[in-house]
């Protein structure tokens, strides 16, 4: 039976060891979670890397103060963050901008959430023109950052979204096309993973073992999403079903 570590597994004898690259604070679990726990439960070591602090995320109402400036939203959520990789059983985790994840002499910084407005043509930034939102920053200096994390943790997989343009929040697909860029320079393999649909050219998998760490970890994330039986719920309203269900692919270049 076709497990996720066939798709991982790059040589046979050589462990594997995936970075997962995400957006946002919480797409590790919402995303990925159920496989991040199976992982776990494989006695595989992961690594995660969140390349914004989530600054733009709209709360759950009642769960902060009104008034919650931007620092403590931040602060929020990277403590639900933390909580989360712990309840999945994630080994390693780090910020874009912030050593190890940032490159050689480079001054520490923040890649700002970009925010996500609809328009009729897609999905664009709350803020086109802020230059340190993680959508509108140098690609190049991004990848330096990058590729300086991959030198340091040596991962043996690059993991990230499945993201076509115009489709999504601009920073997952930020996040999706740094992930490519690193692929290509590194020559590690990249797998994509996408949690809905039934594209037959992607391979499904399901983690009903991994349910009870999956909602453990999403309820550590109050101030974004709340569990309602088999879905979670956003501040906009849209049930979507829980991270127990996955396909997976190898990018090709
Ligand atoms: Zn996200």
């Amino acid at each position: 039976m076709t497990t996720p570590l066939d798709i991982l597994s790059v040589e046979p004898d050589r462990p594997v060891f995936p970075l997962f690259i995400t957006a946002h604070p919480d797409d590790e679990t919402i995303q990925t979670g159920g496989l991040l726990a199976w992982l776990h439960d494989a006695e595989v070591s992961t690594h995660v890397l969140t390349c914004t602090r989530g600054e733009l995320g709209e709360s759950m109402p009642g769960v902060l103060p009104a008034t919650v400036q931007r620092e403590d939203l931040v602060r929020v959520r990277n403590s639900e963050l933390t909580r989360a990789l712990a309840e999945l059983g994630v080994a390693e985790h780090d910020y874009l901008g912030t050593a190890p994840a940032r490159a050689n002499g480079y001054t520490p910084r923040y890649y700002v959430d970009s925010g996500m407005r609809a328009t009729n043509g897609g999905y664009v930034p709350i803020d086109p023109t802020n230059p340190v939102s993680f959508s509108n920053s140098s690609m190049d200096d991004m990848l330096d950052d990058l590729l300086a994390l991959v030198e340091r943790a040596s991962p043996s997989v690059l993991v990230s979204y499945h993201s076509i343009p115009g489709e999504g929040h601009p920073d997952h697909i930020t996040a999706h096309q740094l992930s490519i860029m690193a692929a290509e320079r590194t020559g590690l393999p990249l797998v994509e993973v996408v949690r809905k649909g039934t594209d037959p050219s992607f391979t499904w998998f399901d983690f009903p073992a991994q349910r009870e760490p999956v909602i453990r970890a999403l309820n550590c994330y109050r101030s974004q999403l709340q569990v309602e039986g088999d879905f979670l719920s956003r501040v906009n309203g849209h049930l979507t079903a829980l991270p127990l269900h996955l396909g997976m692919r190898r990018w090709i270049t």
